[in-house]
C-alpha cells in the first residue's frame, strides 16, 4: 500500500508540473501573438488617419513587418503542437539526402549576407535513405537560418553524415555563441535570448520535437563569441 501511495504522488506531482508548464506556454503565447496583433491594428489605424506620405509608407511597413511575425508565430504553434500531440509522423519515404540537403542549403544561401561565407559539406554523390526529407530540411533550414542570424562576419560550414544508423546533420558558425548560463534554456518554447533579432522563439523547440517524435537526438555546443555548432541525428535506414 505504501508503494502504491508513493506512486500517486509522484504522478500526482508530473500532472501539476505538465499543468504548470501548459499555463506558462498559453500565458506566454497569448503575449507574443497579441504584441504583433496590436501592432498591426494600431498602424493599420493610423494610416486611415494620417495623409503624410512617408509615414504612411512606414506604417504600411511595419504591419507587413507584424503580419509576416504573426503569420510564422501562428504556423510554428500549430506545427509543434501536432509534432507535440504525435499527429504527425516523420515519413518513411525513399529519398535522395545528398539532393535534399544541396537543395536545402541552396534555398537558404541567398539570406547570407555579404561578409559570411557559407561552406557546404556534402560527402557522397548520393545517399539514399528512408526518411522525411521535408523534416530534415525543416531542421537543417532552422539551424541555418539561425547561424545566419547571429553571425555578423565569419563562417557557416552546413554537413551531414550517414553514422550509427542515422543522419546526423550539423551547422557550425563563427558568431556571437551563446553565454554558459544561458546554454539550459535554448530548446525552451519562446526562449528568445536576444531580443533584437527577429523570431518567434519557437524554431529550437520544433526541431528537438521533431527529434523527439522519432526517437532521434539534438544538441549543441558553444562559446560565448567564438562561435555554435548545433546538430540533429536522425535515425533512419540506408539503401
Ligand atoms: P528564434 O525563432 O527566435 O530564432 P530559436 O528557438 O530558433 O528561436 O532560438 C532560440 C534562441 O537561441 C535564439 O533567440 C538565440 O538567442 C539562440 N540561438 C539559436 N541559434 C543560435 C546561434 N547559431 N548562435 C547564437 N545563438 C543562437
Amino acid at each position: 500500500l505504501v508503494e502504491v501511495q508513493q506512486e500517486l504522488k509522484v504522478e500526482m506531482e508530473k500532472a501539476k508540473e505538465a499543468d504548470k508548464l501548459k499555463s506558462s506556454f498559453l500565458a506566454n503565447m497569448s503575449h507574443d501573438i497579441r504584441t504583433p496583433l496590436n501592432a498591426i491594428v494600431g498602424f493599420a489605424g493610423l494610416l486611415q488617419e494620417d495623409d503624410d506620405k512617408e509615414s504612411k509608407n512606414e506604417y504600411i511597413s511595419l504591419i507587413n513587418s507584424n503580419s509576416e511575425l504573426l503569420l510564422r508565430l501562428v504556423n510554428d504553434i500549430l506545427d509543434l503542437s501536432k509534432i507535440e500531440a504525435g499527429a504527425v509522423q516523420i515519413a518513411e519515404n525513399e529519398f535522395d539526402m545528398s539532393k535534399c540537403f544541396a537543395d536545402t542549403v541552396s534555398s537558404v544561401r541567398s539570406k547570407v549576407p555579404a561578409g559570411v561565407r557559407l561552406v557546404e559539406n556534402n560527402p557522397y554523390n548520393e545517399c539514399i535513405i528512408y526518411s522525411d526529407c521535408q523534416r530534415i530540411s525543416q531542421i537543417l533550414t532552422n539551424f541555418i537560418t539561425n547561424a545566419i542570424k547571429y553571425t555578423p562576419h565569419g563562417t557557416i560550414t552546413v554537413s551531414y553524415v550517414y553514422e550509427n544508423g542515422g543522419i546526423k546533420i550539423a551547422v557550425s558558425d563563427t558568431g556571437i555563441g551563446i553565454p554558459e548560463e544561458k546554454q539550459h534554456r535554448i530548446f525552451q518554447r519562446f526562449e528568445k535570448l536576444d531580443n533584437f533579432a527577429q523570431g518567434t522563439g519557437l524554431g529550437l523547440s520544433i526541431c528537438k520535437a521533431i527529434a523527439d517524435s522519432c526517437g532521434g537526438k539534438i544538441g549543441f555546443n558553444s562559446r560565448e563569441g567564438h562561435g555554435s555548432t548545433f546538430w540533429a541525428w536522425i535515425p533512419c535506414r540506408k539503401k
